[in-house]
């Protein structure tokens, strides 16, 4: 079992749930941020702490978001920890509550490195 970051997270970026993880898996992107699954102990804690739900125990991921749980454990090799809360994003009201907003970020964030 794992806890994963989905698309409500996109371009938001509250990161009220860095604060409580205990182990600091929280790993921060340009435009969001996701879980490393080798290091979280899926203690729950961080999911009613994240305000716009983007926080999913593996076997509750809503089907259109079941790419973001290979895309947390790729991307956790290649991105930082974050292990305290920082502003979110200053366009993160405007983009609150939209869908489908992986499609529209910039492939190249999200490729493997070459
Ligand atoms: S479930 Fe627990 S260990 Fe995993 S990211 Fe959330 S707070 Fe951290």
């Amino acid at each position: 079992m794992t806890h994963v970051v989905t698309d409500p997270c996109i371009k938001c970026k509250y990161t009220d749930c860095v604060d409580v993880c205990p182990v600091d898996c929280f790993r921060e992107g340009p435009e969001f941020l996701i879980i490393d699954p080798g290091e979280g102990i899926d203690c729950a804690v961080c999911i009613p702490e994240y305000p716009v739900n983007a926080i999913y125990a593996d076997a509750d991921i809503p089907g259109e978001f079941s790419a973001f749980l290979g895309l947390n454990a790729r991307l956790s090799r290649q991105w930082p920890t974050i292990s305290r809360r920082v502003a979110p994003s200053p366009e993160a009201a405007q983009w609150q509550g939209k869908a489908g907003k992986l499609s529209g970020l910039d492939p190249a964030l999200l490729a493997p490195p070459t």
